[in-house]
C-alpha cells in the first residue's frame, strides 16, 4: 500500500475532504507513524477556518493528538524503533539552539514546527514525526484514551503549573471542553481545589463528575465572577482559561484574589479589556501558555498512565470529521472526540 486517506483542508472554511495522499517516507531524524487514533482539538477547527494571523498553507492535514505505531524510521534515528508506540504533538520540532530552546522554553522557539499546522498531522492514516519530539506512549495504556492527553492534557498540565496555584488553593477552570475537563482532573491530581465556569448545565455536570467542588453556568448566573468569589471565600488563587469565547477572559481575571495569576490557553481570535486599576491594586498576573515541553509531555502522560486522569471521550470514524467540527462549534461535545483512523 502506497497511499493513505487523510481528512484534508483544501480551502479555509470549506468542509474537509477525505482525500488520498501518498504515504510519506521518513527523512533523516524522522519516523513514520501509522496513526491509529487521533483526537480532534479545537485548534484543528481554528486551523481549518484560518482563524489566526499566522496561517497554515492549504492543502494540509490537521491533527496533533495522533496515537499509533512506528512503522519506519529514517537515517540516524536511535530514540524510537519500528513497533514502538508514539504520537504527534503541536510542538512537532524545535531548533535546540535558540535562547528559548536553551533555557527550557522550547515551545517558544521561533524556528518550531507545529503538528497539523506547518507539518501534516494526525488526520492522516500515516504521519511523519521528528523522532526527538514525538511523544513516546507506554504500551500499558489504551491508545484511544491517550490521544487527548497529547495536546489537551499537556496544555492544561503546563497551563496549571503556570497559574502557580499551590496544593490546597483554589483554581478556576474556565471552559470545560476537551481541555477543560482534563484540567479539572490534573488540578485535582496536583492538589488544587477546583471551581469551573462554562455555559451549560451539561458542562457543569462533566466538571463535577471529574472532581470540581463547584461549577458555575455563566449563562444563568448573572455575575459569574462574583459567584466564584463567594464560593471561594474571596476569589481563586489562579485561573486557567480554556474557553473559546473572549467574554470568558475578563470574567476569569475578575475571579482572582489579590496576587492571583490567570493563565490563558484558549485562543479565540479576539481581544479583551484589562482593567488597569484592579490589575495594579490587586497585584494580578496575566500570562499566556502554549502547549508544553517534551518534559511536560512525559510528566502528563505519566499522570495518565498511573490512572490519575481519565479522559471522557467518544470514538468515531474519520469520515465524521465535518460533523464533529459542527458539534464542536456548537459546544455540543462531551469531553473529546477521538477518531478511529481505520488502520487497525
Ligand atoms: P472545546 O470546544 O472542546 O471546549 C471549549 C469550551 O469552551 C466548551 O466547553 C465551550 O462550551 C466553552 N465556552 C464557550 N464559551 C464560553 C464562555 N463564555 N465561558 C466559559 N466557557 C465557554 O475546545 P478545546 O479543544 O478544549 O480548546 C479550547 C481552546 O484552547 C481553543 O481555542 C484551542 O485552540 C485552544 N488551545 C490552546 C492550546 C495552547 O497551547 N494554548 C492548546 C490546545 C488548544
Ligand atoms: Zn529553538
Ligand atoms: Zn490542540
Amino acid at each position: 500500500m502506497s497511499t493513505m486517506k487523510a481528512a484534508t483542508v483544501n480551502n479555509f472554511g470549506d468542509a474537509l475532504e477525505i482525500k488520498e495522499w501518498d504515504i510519506p517516507t521518513p527523512g533523516p531524524g524522522e519516523v513514520l507513524i501509522k496513526t491509529i487514533y487521533s483526537g480532534v482539538c479545537h485548534t484543528d477547527l481554528h486551523a481549518a477556518d484560518g482563524d489566526w494571523p499566522v496561517k497554515p498553507t492549504p492543502p494540509f492535514i490537521p491533527g496533533h493528538e495522533g496515537a499509533g505505531e512506528v512503522v519506519a524510521v529514517g537515517e540516524g534515528v536511535t530514540s524510537l524503533k519500528v513497533g514502538d508506540w508514539a504520537g504527534n504533538a503541536w510542538l512537532w520540532s524545535a531548533c535546540g539552539e535558540c535562547e528559548f530552546c536553551e533555557t527550557g522554553r522550547e515551545t517558544y522557539c521561533p524556528n518550531a514546527q507545529y503538528g497539523g499546522y506547518t507539518k501534516n498531522g494526525s488526520f492522516g492514516q500515516y504521519m511523519l514525526c521528528d523522532a526527538k519530539f514525538a511523544p513516546r506512549i507506554p504500551k500499558t495504556v489504551d491508545l484511544s484514551a491517550v490521544a487527548p492527553i497529547l495536546c489537551a492534557g499537556v496544555t492544561v498540565y503546563k497551563g496549571l503549573k503556570e497559574t502557580e496555584v499551590k496544593p490546597g488553593e483554589w483554581v478556576l477552570i474556565s471552559g470545560v471542553g476537551g481541555l477543560g475537563h482534563l484540567a479539572v482532573q490534573y488540578a485535582r491530581a496536583m492538589g488544587m481545589r477546583v471551581v469551573t465556569v462554562d455555559v451549560s448545565d451539561e458542562k457543569s455536570e462533566l466538571a463535577k463528575k471529574h472532581g470540581a467542588e463547584a461549577a458555575v453556568n455563566a449563562l444563568t448566573e448573572p455575575d459569574a465572577a462574583a459567584k466564584i468569589k463567594e464560593i471561594t471565600g474571596g476569589g481563586v488563587h489562579g485561573a486557567l482559561v480554556t474557553a473559546v469565547n473572549g467574554k470568558a477572559f475578563p470574567a476569569a481575571v475578575g475571579s482572582l484574589r489579590s496576587g492571583g495569576t490567570c493563565s490563558l490557553v484558549g485562543l479565540p481570535p479576539e481581544a479583551f479589556p484589562l482593567d488597569i486599576f484592579s490589575t495594579v491594586l490587586f497585584g494580578l498576573t496575566i500570562r499566556g501558555s502554549l502547549v508544553g515541553t517534551r518534559k511536560d509531555m512525559e510528566e502528563c502522560i505519566d499522570f495518565f498512565a498511573r490512572g490519575e486522569v481519565t479522559p471522557t471521550y467518544t470514538v468515531e470514524p474519520m469520515d465524521n470529521i465535518n460533523d464533529i467540527f459542527a458539534r464542536m462549534k456548537a459546544g455540543k461535545i462531551d469531553g473529546r472526540i477521538v477518531m478511529d483512523m481505520g488502520t487497525k
